[in-house]
Parts: structure tokens; C-alpha cells; sequence
């Protein structure tokens, strides 16, 4: 696993610090098995589900953002490593900016890996180098099994699908139950007036 130093080089070079409200690298002091989901809206809408590991938030961009539905499978992109400090950021990015747009912390809470029965020594991390990871969230508006499954490499695609749990529902549409951020309880709007 490269060290956080390195894998936080892309996101450092997409950004003026001086310009953009968002943390410059991460301090390291949090526990490694937070998961975090935040609303950006940018030129497209998208939500960034960023899971802490090995010092470094994994960050995939999900342009329909997650469902409690099994059925339906959501794409998610996989996009560069966000320093730890990056789960608690919210604001507005200037337009000018790398990501221009407002930013709300959705969902966030600790999450635990379940590696498959013929793996139970598997890291998260090794289960990403796989393409193949099974999750146990603990959000305020997500709970229970997730999976994330590679489907083009070269692309960065991968598919994030909830699992048939306890938890899953097929009727009920979080993205527009609840909308507000779960840190400051404000949407993206209230978040671009001030
Ligand atoms: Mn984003």
C-alpha cells in the first residue's frame, strides 16, 4: 500500500489552497473505519462516498448517489484519495475552482469490512485491489450491507449495490427524504446563501 503522502499528491494538484475552503492534507488522528457520503453540487450534481484507508479516504464520485434499493446497482467512478480531514468538510467550493460547488456532509458513521468466507483474513484494502468489497455501514441515513464491485478497471467503474439486509428498502427514496447534511443539518442551497 503506498503511503498517504503519495496518494494525496493528485488531490493537492488539483487545487489551489488558497482559493478553495477544503483541508490541504490530513492529520491522521481519526480511526480508520469511517465512511463518509457528501453532496456536491458541481457542474453535475453527484454524491462522493469516501471510505477511510490506511490513512487516506478511497473516493468514488456516484452520479445517482446510493440506493436502499438491492435492485438498484449505482455506478460509482472512482476518483483521487482525499486526505482523513476531508470527511468533515462542508462549504462552498469557488465556481472557479477544482469542483466548483457546494458541499454537505450527507451521511457519515463508522463502517466495518466483511471479508467473504474463503477470505477472512482479507484487508479492505486488499479487497479493493480486488475490485470485490463487502461493507457494513453505520450512518445515520445508510445502515447495513454494501457492496462495492470493480467492472472496469481502466475506467475506475465500479458498482455500489445494498445489500438484501434487514436495512434495504425498495420504496423509500433517501436522496429526497432527506437531503439535509447530518453535521450542520443544512442542504446545498442553505449552504450556497451563506
Ligand atoms: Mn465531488
Amino acid at each position: 500500500m503506498a503511503d498517504s503522502r503519495q496518494t494525496l499528491a493528485e488531490y493537492g494538484k488539483k487545487r489551489d489552497f488558497r482559493a478553495t475552503p477544503e483541508p490541504k492534507s490530513g492529520s491522521g488522528a481519526k480511526t480508520d473505519t469511517t465512511f463518509v457520503i457528501q453532496k456536491h453540487d458541481a457542474s453535475q450534481l453527484h454524491y462522493d462516498f469516501r471510505l477511510s484507508v490506511d490513512g487516506v479516504l478511497k473516493s468514488w464520485s456516484v452520479p445517482k448517489g446510493p440506493s436502499l434499493n438491492p435492485g438498484e446497482k449505482r455506478l460509482a467512478i472512482e476518483t483521487e484519495d482525499h486526505p482523513l480531514d476531508y470527511a468533515e468538510f462542508e462549504g462552498a467550493i469557488p465556481e472557479e475552482q477544482y469542483g466548483g460547488g457546494t458541499v454537505i456532509v450527507w451521511d457519515t458513521g463508522g463502517y466495518q469490512h466483511q471479508p467473504s468466507d474463503d477470505k477472512p483474513e482479507q484487508s479492505v484494502a486488499e479487497a479493493l485491489d480486488g475490485g470485490d468489497v463487502r461493507l457494513w455501514l453505520e450512518g445515520e441515513k445508510l445502515k447495513g450491507g454494501f457492496a462495492l464491485v470493480r467492472m472496469n478497471e481502466k475506467k475506475g467503474e465500479w458498482l455500489l449495490i445494498k445489500a438484501k439486509d434487514e436495512h434495504a428498502n425498495r420504496q423509500r427514496n433517501l436522496l429526497s427524504a432527506e437531503p439535509q447534511s447530518v453535521l450542520s443539518g443544512k442542504t446545498n442551497d442553505d449552504m450556497e446563501n451563506g
